[in-house]
């Protein structure tokens, strides 16, 4: 499967001019003028990684990659800043940004392919939208879908995330401020009684399959998700 890679530049010639080398390098593209633009595409599908312009109307590249990096859906995408600036401060703040790299203008196509598959290749595990499969219960991210035995599941988006969470760390107790931090991440004013409130919807859906004793209360501490269902609690 090719990567996919939005491109977020309003200027039309040099936005134009990306894509067609990139798509012609095998890479997917697609286009946004603007934030409104690169929001629309980020809701539908997460590219492998963003190509972002600094100066843009409205808001800066700047702000926006700060932003990204602060929300769970964005926080582990690859970005990459273009721009005409080249003092060292701005690389700075680019880099705080949460940027991967940093590309002034005029580059090379040469080089962007390069610096695009050398931060894909960084971040390949991560990015990695690999099955999850444990006691028999199977986690596909990128068909978001959850089956065991053949029988789908049927799970919200948050419950969707905190199951994958947890099938990532089997056996790991997690607290519910970790859970808060690492699942719900950027809704930080949420009470750590949301994290029970969709456990129990997690556990509702996994009974459906008979396996919500995968999740384990662990008393006072919070939760664990297990590798083996306990044969005695078995439902
Ligand atoms: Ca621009």
């Amino acid at each position: 499967m090719s990567s996919r890679i939005l491109v977020v530049e309003d200027e039309y010639a040099i936005a134009a001019l990306i894509a067609i080398n990139l798509r012609h390098a095998g890479f997917e593209v697609l286009l946004a003028r603007d934030e409104v633009e690169a929001r629309g595409h980020l809701d539908t599908v997460l590219p492998d990684l963003i190509l972002l312009d600094w100066m843009l109307p409205g808001q800066s590249g700047l702000s926006l990659a700060k932003r990204w990096r602060t929300e769970v859906r964005t926080r582990h995408l690859p970005i990459i800043m273009l721009t005409a600036r080249s003092e060292e401060s701005d690389k700075i703040a680019g880099l705080d940004a949460g940027a991967d790299d940093y590309l002034v203008k005029p580059f090379s196509i040469n080089e962007l392919l390069a610096r695009i598959r050398a931060v894909l290749r960084r971040r390949a595990p991560e990015t990695a939208e690999m099955a999850l499969e444990v006691a028999g219960l199977r986690l596909d991210p990128a068909l978001v879908r959850v089956t065991r035995g053949g029988q789908e599941l049927k799970l919200g988006p948050t419950e969707f995330r905190l199951l994958r969470y947890l099938m990532s760390h089997p056996e790991r107790v997690h607290s519910r401020a970790q859970l808060l931090d690492r699942v719900w991440g950027d809704q930080v004013d949420i009470e750590e009684r949301t994290v029970d409130v969709h456990i129990k919807r997690l556990r509702e859906a996994l009974a459906v399959a008979d396996c919500a004793a995968l999740i384990d209360t662990v008393r006072g501490v919070g939760y664990r998700f297990l590798r083996v269902l306990p044969p005695s609690t078995a439902g």
